[in-house]
């Protein structure tokens, strides 16, 4: 590989990049980035075989990364009409065999404009690495393969596992917006649900009769997406819950603060998207963990200042002496979600 390329939301490459470094610490490279231009490139100084970047770089526990992969070349110069001649011939010289493609753009506006040539030209690559029995989509163990497109003419070509980067091209999850949900921020835990559990603890955590608590949860967004699935949540906040929430019946709604409040029995799942600081907020998150209040957590640190990269560590190094404290191994996943802004959303479980 010469190097790794991360995805990131445009105004983020700062952040993605010191958190690569910091990550990369054992390799020898140099970052490329420019503001926003959506992605962070980590140009390795002499090229390294892919299993050994893998070893010392996990992508999938970078924050700031909503895709990445191991670049294996960069074209510079692809022509306007047939495009598929040479990337085909490149990517056969390349002797992997592959169980997917991901076609992707930086998630700018110049990107968006791509969105017709690929959606033209994706079914033309498959068919013609398929034939080459360069593409098997029945080997999932198999390395995907990238082709990155920033603007007409330059693309760039990698590698990633399945188990390294998003499902999603680009990382970007295709949600509808549910009709009787109240708020956009439903679709934000529908996604750190799917982005931060395993279908496995997906299952046996999101089932009926099981309880939870939203700390500022108005107007229910939410919640919307736990009772969805049959669970009970205490809805606390000053603000009102929506209508179409409350006539579910499975919402008791406290008008009260949430930093303080705690229940008087064990629940299930406690979810967070209180507008606080992020250092008041993670303390009071593993005090849930640690006190066994709940047994797991999603919540939002909100992260309007410039350095993202330094508090998101700040906060997990909170955490972490919390959890210490009590004695308890733990699972933290933090991620900066598609539909995450100044903010990052994390999972947080005793193990
Ligand atoms: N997750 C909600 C949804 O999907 O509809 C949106 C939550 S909104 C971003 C933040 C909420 O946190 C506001 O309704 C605000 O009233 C509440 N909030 C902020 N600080 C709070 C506190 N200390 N106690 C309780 N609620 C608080």
């Amino acid at each position: 590989s010469l190097g790794l390329l991360v995805q990131c939301r445009p105004g983020f490459e700062a952040d993605a990049g010191q958190e690569l470094q910091a990550s990369a610490a054992r390799l020898a490279g140099r970052l490329q980035s420019q503001p926003q231009s959506g992605f962070v490139f980590l140009a390795l100084d002499a090229p390294q075989p892919h299993d050994e970047l893998r070893r010392r770089l996990d992508t999938s526990r970078l924050v700031f990364a909503r895709q990445g992969f191991q670049v294996l070349a960069v074209i510079d110069d692809l022509p306007e009409r047939d495009r598929l001649t040479p990337l085909v011939e490149r990517i056969e010289g390349f002797q992997e065999r592959f169980s997917a493609i991901l076609l992707e753009t930086p998630d700018t506006n110049e990107g968006k404009q791509q969105s017709g040539f690929l959606g033209r030209f994706g079914p033309l690559l498959e068919a013609a690495l398929t034939r080459s029995g360069t593409l098997r989509v029945d080997s999932p163990h198999l390395p995907r393969l990238h082709l990155f497109f920033v603007g007409a003419r330059q693309v760039w070509l990698g590698l990633s596992l399945a188990s390294e980067g998003s499902a999603w091209p680009m990382g970007i999850p295709r949600l509808r917006m549910p009709k009787d949900a109240p708020s956009r921020s439903t679709l934000k835990l529908a996604e750190a649900i799917l982005t931060l559990l395993s279908p496995d603890e997906q299952k046996s955590s999101l089932r009926p009769g099981l309880a939870a608590v939203d700390l500022g949860a108005a107007p229910g967004g939410w919640s919307w997406q736990l009772v969805s699935r049959g669970l009970r949540v205490t809805a606390i906040d000053n603000g009102p819950i929506a209508a179409s929430v409350l006539a579910t019946g499975l919402i008791e709604h406290l008008r009260t603060d949430g930093l303080t409040w705690r229940p008087k029995k064990a629940v299930e799942w406690m979810v967070c998207d209180m507008v606080e600081q992020p250092s008041r907020i993670a303390p009071v998150m593993a005090d849930w963990l640690a006190t066994g209040r709940c047994r797991r957590s999603i919540f939002n640190l909100k992260l309007p200042m410039k350095k993202r990269h330094e508090e998101v560590e700040r906060c997990r190094n909170l955490i972490d002496q919390r959890m210490r404290a009590a004695g308890l191994k733990y699972v933290l996943r933090i991620k900066h979600l598609y539909h995450d802004r100044e903010e990052v959303t994390c999972y947080l479980t005793r193990r």
